[in-house]
């Protein structure tokens, strides 16, 4: 079985994050960028996968500027056995994402699709369940547990929710979106960042899956959440409840 991995370039999890002056995104300029956090958990799991004999092939998709590949050859360095750019701008909305990885689907035809459950970027956490729908596929999003069954062509799916686990059984081929809990992804060693400079990277581009940029979305502006006033320490609980009671009016 194949697992195909959708990984995205973001701003590194470290930056402090800035608005654009003109209010149109986030500043990516002259920033350390990085792949995005819960990609690197969709990877780990399907590398364990891997190395278990459940699957045969790691396949590690990017979508974005040439620049991907970077994110791209970190995958391979980790472990993935190749990979493919899709070579398109920077900013792309989740159902254009979610067509492009249909379009990958359909030609690779893996037994498993998995993904981050959100990008630290826009933290949309979108994409997963959409391209799952786009498929018609079973999903379980929000992963902190895979287990495949290989005979039965089925994954037990731990998933965490608002009231705690969910646990679900997927029919193959399924999408799988990763939490944070699933398992701590390994560094790249030095030989394997060697061995990744000679594993295959396929570009493609729009016209060649047959998506195009439309979408019905169109982000107005994007602004800084307002800056929050220092807090006060109190001396006492009395002064507490004072300030509770006279200017919090909430008691
Ligand atoms: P989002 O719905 O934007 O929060 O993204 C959820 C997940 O979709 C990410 O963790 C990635 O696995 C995948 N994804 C989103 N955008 C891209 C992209 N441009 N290239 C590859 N994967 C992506």
């Amino acid at each position: 079985m194949k697992i195909m991995v959708a990984i995205k370039r973001v701003v590194d999890y470290a930056v402090k994050i800035r608005i654009k002056s003109d209010k149109t995104g986030v500043e990516t300029a002259n920033v350390k960028m990085s792949m995005n956090p819960f990609c690197e958990i969709a990877l780990e799991v399907a590398l364990r996968m891997k190395e278990s004999g459940v699957a045969s092939e790691v396949i590690a998709v990017s979508m974005g500027p040439s620049q991907c590949v970077d994110t791209l050859r970190t995958g391979l360095a980790m472990g993935a056995d190749r990979a493919i750019h899709v070579d398109a701008p920077s900013t792309l909305y989740p159902l254009t994402v979610a067509k492009l990885l249909k379009a990958l689907v359909q030609v690779e035809k893996p037994g498993l699709l998995i993904l981050g459950k959100q990008a630290i970027d826009d933290d949309c956490n979108q994409t997963g369940q959409m391209v799952a729908g786009l498929l018609n596929w079973p999903q379980g999003t929000f992963a902190s547990k895979v287990v495949v069954d290989k005979e039965k062509k089925a994954a037990t799916v731990d998933r965490e929710v608002d009231g705690g686990l969910e646990t679900l059984c997927l029919d193959l081929p399924a999408v799988i979106t990763t939490d944070l809990r699933l398992n701590q992804p390994r560094y790249a060693t030095l030989p394997n960042i060697m061995k990744a400079k000679s594993k295959p990277i396929k570009k493609m581009s729009l016209a060649e899956l047959n998506v195009d940029l439309r979408s019905d979305l169109e982000v107005v502006q994007v602004t800084a959440p307002p800056v929050r006033k220092a807090g006060v320490i109190l001396s006492s609980v009395d002064e507490l409840v004072d300030k509770l009671k006279n200017e919090a009016h909430v008691i």
